[in-house]
């Protein structure tokens, strides 16, 4: 596997890729890898030549308060897990590579999809997304690009950037993941005390209950606060358009996100 850190490199490996012909898969990441993850390296390989996986802490889609400085970070149990999932180039750019100083540059997104779901709490979220998809698609140049399902709204987000910016890329979402009692598995869940990790499933059972018309949502967000979660939302929204819909709409999907602790988790499935 080639390591890389700076666009100068990257650039280099990705002309070679060109001019021998092969097509690019690209998996953007922050690092603290799992099978979440390595499910998208899968998928990528399944579409493209070679696969590029980004480890990049974004700066600029972390408000002040939030765990950008405690975000988990291991490089070398990373590079090993890429290296094992026959990743071509690994690239881990440094903040300054991916903003130089000086630069004026950012993507500001239409309030209606940026400012909803997990856009309400996090204000600047999906535009600081955005920001650095863009900026590190133009730089590893991909065929196709994948995003996980765990996260419905930026996934929706990035194909409608990549269409209205008409970029050459294709947008591919790949399945949630989950540990065997159902909890999505995300970085941030090792944040989770062990007390909390052992209620955490309960989200996603929940979930699946009114999924399945056993519950309403407001039975479920009921559970969930008397078990000791801070429900953010608990809705049902078009995958399609993301805007609030009925429960047995067509393409209706349950999104969640709930505080348990110090963690925010989300989660969402097809209704
Ligand atoms: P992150 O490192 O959390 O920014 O995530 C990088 C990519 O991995 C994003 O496209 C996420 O949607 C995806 N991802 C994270 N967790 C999961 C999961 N449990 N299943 C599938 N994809 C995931």
């Amino acid at each position: 596997m080639h390591i890389v850190r700076t666009k100068a490199e990257l650039k280099e490996a990705v002309k070679r890729y060109h001019q021998e012909g092969q097509t690019i898969g690209f998996v953007p990441t922050m690092g603290a890898l799992h099978k979440g993850h390595t499910s998208l390296i899968e998928t990528a390989k399944s579409h493209a030549d070679v696969v590029v996986a980004s480890v990049f802490v974004n700066p600029t889609q972390f408000a002040p308060h939030e765990d950008f400085d405690s975000y988990p970070r291991d490089e070398l149990a990373d590079l090993e897990i890429l290296e094992e999932h026959k990743v071509s180039l690994a690239y881990l750019p440094t903040v300054e590579e991916i903003y130089p100083e000086g630069n004026i540059t950012s993507i500001l997104l239409d309030e209606k999809v940026s400012k909803i779901l997990c856009g309400k709490r996090r204000p600047h979220f999906f535009d600081g997304v955005a920001t650095v998809v863009v900026r590190l698609f133009n730089q590893v140049t991909p065929d196709v690009a994948v995003f996980g399902e765990k996260d419905f709204q930026q996934l929706s987000i990035l194909k409608q950037v990549v269409n209205d910016l008409d970029m050459p890329v294709k947008v591919i979402g790949s399945p949630t993941v989950r540990e065997d009692d159902g909890l999505a598995m995300s970085s941030r869940n090792r944040y989770l005390s062990a007390a909390d990790r052992e209620l955490a499933p309960k989200l996603y059972h929940l979930m699946k209950e009114v999924a399945d018309g056993d519950a309403t949502i407001e039975e479920a967000k009921s559970a969930l606060y008397h078990s000791g979660f801070d429900v953010d939302y608990l809705e049902a929204r078009s995958a399609v358009t993301l805007e609030p819909c009925e429960l047995n709409d067509s393409n209706a999907r349950l999104f969640a996100a709930a505080i348990l602790g110090k963690t925010r988790l989300i989660d969402n499935i097809a209704l």
